[in-house]
């Protein structure tokens, strides 16, 4: 079925109208980057999927349901950014089974689940350590599995990756790619790095000035740069 559908979406702050009306439609289980350069407007359509800022005009659908009108918890979408913000005091576990907690999900289950999401992400025997003793990859990954925890259907990721140096990044490109494959779930991926878009995504949507320029796969969007 079909994950996201944006209609005519626009949203001006002021005199700067940072989404200039964008249509596109993402099927559910689609690995889907947004490329453009700094102040394309991509991490603006990215907090307009997740609910966190409102269209000026048009319109956002999550599995064919306006996002306005859905409460946070009945989005099913859950977003992961660059800066990890696991909370330093709590295990990796806790970190992990933190959401759930606050759903009312009850303590056993929520092991389980969380342990789950750390294998998912190759992180099976860490749970115990606290964030402050992991590498910047590895912190990478708990922040993923975190997300893929509560199995949201779209996982939105803006530029995730963004902190960690070449060699690591190349690495995560490849399990990110893997892991998506795995879960099955739809993931939505902002970056600036072409690269990076054509590695890992199905398709990619090209942003120039609040607008998208190409939508394609990545051997469509590099025949025609
Ligand atoms: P990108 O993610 O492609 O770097 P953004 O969506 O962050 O682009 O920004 C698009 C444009 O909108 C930029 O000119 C940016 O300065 C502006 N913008 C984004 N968010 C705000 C905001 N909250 N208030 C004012 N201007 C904003
Ligand atoms: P990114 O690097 O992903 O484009 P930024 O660091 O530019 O993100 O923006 C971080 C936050 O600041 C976002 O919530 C964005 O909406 C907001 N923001 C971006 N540009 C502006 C701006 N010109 N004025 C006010 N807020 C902005």
């Amino acid at each position: 079925g079909m994950a996201i559908r944006l209609s005519g979406l626009r949203k001006s702050y002021g005199r700067t109208e940072a989404v200039a009306g964008v249509d596109l439609e993402i099927a559910d289980g689609e690995f889907f980057s947004m490329l453009g350069p700094s102040g394309s407007g991509k991490t603006t359509v990215l907090r307009m999927i997740a609910g966190f800022e409102t269209p000026s005009a048009g319109s956002v659908e999550l599995a064919g349901r306006d996002v306005t009108r859905l409460a946070p918890f009945e989005r099913d979408v859950h977003t992961v950014f660059q800066d990890y913000a696991l909370f330093p005091h709590m295990t990796v576990e806790q970190n992990v089974a933190y959401g759930l907690k606050v759903r009312g999900v009850g303590k056993a289950e929520r092991l389980v689940r969380a342990r789950a999401a750390l294998a998912q992400v190759r992180l099976e025997g860490l749970g115990r350590r606290r964030p402050g003793e992991l590498s910047g990859g590895q912190r990478q990954r708990v922040a993923l599995a975190r997300a893929l925890v509560g199995r949201p259907r779209v996982l939105l990721l803006d530029e995730p990756l963004g902190a960690l140096d070449l060699k690591l990044r190349e690495q995560m490109q490849v399990e990110l790619k893997a892991i998506q494959r795995q879960v099955g779930i739809t993931f939505v991926f902002v970056t600036h790095d072409q690269e990076e878009a054509l590695t890992m995504s199905d398709r990619i949507a090209v942003f120039h000035q609040g607008r998208i320029e190409q939508v394609g796969s990545p051997a469509e969007i590099y025949e025609r740069p």
